[in-house]
C-alpha cells in the first residue's frame, strides 16, 4: 500500500526520518559515552521501539503503564519517574525498571528500602530553580511553586548523611525545545548548587527536553557538557529526550470535507484540533502544513509575497474554538483535497481522545522503500470502549 490509498485521517510515521533522527543521537551516545533513552510520554508508537533499541540505551517512562510498554516493547533498561507511586504499583515496577526516580525526599525514604531489597538503582529528581525558557510557564519545571523536583533547599533539610549514601543517582528535567546553550546555563546551576552531592553518586540524568535532532541545534556544546559532568564528578550520563527522536519523523494526512465562508474562507477538515492534535490549542502553537504559508508572516519569512487564497483550516467537532490555524495557498482548495499536517509524530497519539466522538486517527508506518504498513486502525469500539 503507499500514501494515496490510505483512509483519512492517519498519521504517517517516516522510519527513514525517525532513522536520521536516531543515527544523530547514536552518534552523541559514541562519542562521548553518554546514555540516551526514549522518552515514552512524547513517542509510544511500540511499532517502532525495536528500530529504536538498536540506536538507544532503552525507554523511560512518566508511570507504570509506559514503564510496562518500555518493558514489554523494548525490553533494554528501563527507568521511570513519577511525581508520586502508589504503593501497590510498586513491586511491578521494582520487576519492570532498573532505574526509580522519585520526586522528594519523603518518597525516596518510602521506598528506597524496597529499591535497594530488589537490587535497583534509586535516584532523586532535583530542581535546580534555574528558569531557561520564556512563554510556556506550564512546561517550565522550575516556574514557582512547581511540584517537580526536590529543591537545594528541601534537600539540605530533608536528606541525612545516611539518606545520600543511599542515593545512587540525582535527575533534573527543566528544558522544552531548547538548545545546548539552556543546559550549560542550567548545569552551572546544577554544579554551583549540588556539586558536592554529585560527587557522591553513580549517575546523573539531564532529562529531556533538548532539540538535539533540529537543524541548528549545536551539538558539540552538548558533547562537550557531557564531558565536562562525566569527568569532573566521575558519573554516568543519560539523556531523556522525547521529541528530539520522533522529530519532524510523521505528518498527519487529513481530507477536506467542506468549505464554508462567513466573513472567511474555512475549510473543515476530517481531522480535529482538539482530538488529534491537542498541543495545537494547549501550548498553543501553528503545526507547519506542506504547500502553504502563513498569510500573517509569509512577507516577512524571505517568501516574500503572501500565497493569494487564504483559508482557516478548522475541526468538525462541536467546539468553537478547534481551529488549526489560517494557512494561505497557491490555488483554491478544493473539497475532498488532501492536505498533510507537518511534524506530527510527538505528542500526538499519545494525547490523542474521542471528544465528541471522533475517530481516532490510524497509524500508519511508511518503511523506507515507500510502502505503508497499517499499525492500527480505529473504529467506534474504541470510543465506547473508554465510556
Ligand atoms: C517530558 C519529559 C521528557 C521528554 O521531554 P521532551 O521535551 O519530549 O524531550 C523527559 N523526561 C522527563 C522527566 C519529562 O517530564
Amino acid at each position: 500500500m503507499n500514501r494515496e490509498k490510505l483512509r483519512t485521517p492517519c498519521y504517517v510515521v517516516q522510519e527513514q526520518k525517525l532513522r536520521e533522527n536516531l543515527e544523530i543521537l547514536r552518534e552523541i551516545r559514541e562519542e562521548t559515552g553518554c546514555r540516551i533513552l526514549l522518552a515514552q510520554k512524547a513517542f509510544s508508537m511500540y511499532r517502532v521501539y525495536p528500530m529504536i533499541g538498536e540506536y538507544l540505551d532503552g525507554a523511560t517512562a512518566s508511570g507504570l503503564y509506559e514503564a510496562r510498554l518500555g518493558y514489554e516493547e523494548m525490553g533494554k533498561e528501563n527507568h521511570i519517574f513519577s511525581p508520586a507511586y502508589r504503593e501497590e504499583e510498586m513491586p511491578e515496577i521494582l520487576r519492570m525498571c532498573g532505574h526509580i526516580v522519585f520526586n522528594s525526599p519523603a518518597q525516596f525514604k518510602k521506598y528506597r528500602d524496597q529499591v535497594r531489597k530488589a537490587g535497583r538503582s534509586a535516584g532523586l529528581r532535583i530542581n535546580p530553580e534555574c528558569s531557561t525558557q520564556e512563554g510556556h510557564a506550564i512546561y517550565d519545571p522550575c516556574a514557582p511553586y512547581s511540584r517537580l523536583g526536590t529543591t537545594l533547599k528541601r534537600f539540605c533539610e530533608e536528606m541525612s548523611e545516611e539518606d545520600i549514601s543511599g542515593l545512587d543517582g540525582l535527575h533534573f528535567h527543566t528544558l522544552c525545545e531548547q538548545n545546548a546553550d539552556d543546559l550549560a546555563v542550567t548545569l552551572d546551576e546544577v554544579e554551583e548548587k549540588f556539586g558536592p552531592y554529585l560527587k557522591r553518586m553513580k549517575w546523573l540524568n539531564f532529562g529531556g527536553g533538548h532539540h538535539i535532532t533540529r537543524a541548528d541545534y549545536d551539538r558539540e556544546l552538548l558533547k562537550k557538557c557531557i564531558r565536562h559532568m562525566k569527568e569532573t564528578y566521575d558519573l554516568e550520563i543519560y539523556l531523556e529526550p522525547g521529541e528530539a527522536i520522533a522529530l519532524n519523523a510523521g505528518v498527519l494526512l487529513t481530507e477536506v470535507l467542506e468549505i464554508v465562508d462567513n466573513g472567511m474562507k474555512i475549510a473543515i477538515l476530517d481531522t480535529s484540533a482538539a482530538c488529534h492534535m491537542p498541543d495545537v490549542l494547549e501550548m498553543p502553537y501553528r503545526p507547519p502544513l506542506r504547500d502553504a504559508g502563513n498569510p500573517e508572516t509569509d512577507a516577512q519569512n524571505g517568501e516574500g509575497y503572501i500565497r493569494p487564497y487564504i483559508y482557516r483550516l478548522a475541526g468538525p467537532t462541536c467546539l468553537a474554538g478547534d481551529v488549526i490555524g489560517d494557512y494561505s495557498f497557491e490555488k483554491p482548495i478544493q473539497i475532498g483535497d488532501r492536505l498533510e499536517f507537518q511534524d506530527m509524530a510527538i505528542y500526538t497519539m499519545v494525547k490523542t481522545n474521542t471528544f465528541n466522538g471522533m475517530k481516532l486517527p490510524d497509524i500508519v508506518l511508511e518503511k523506507e522503500d515507500g510502502t505503508c504498513e497499517m499499525v492500527r486502525t480505529f473504529g467506534y469500539e474504541d470510543f465506547k470502549s473508554r465510556l
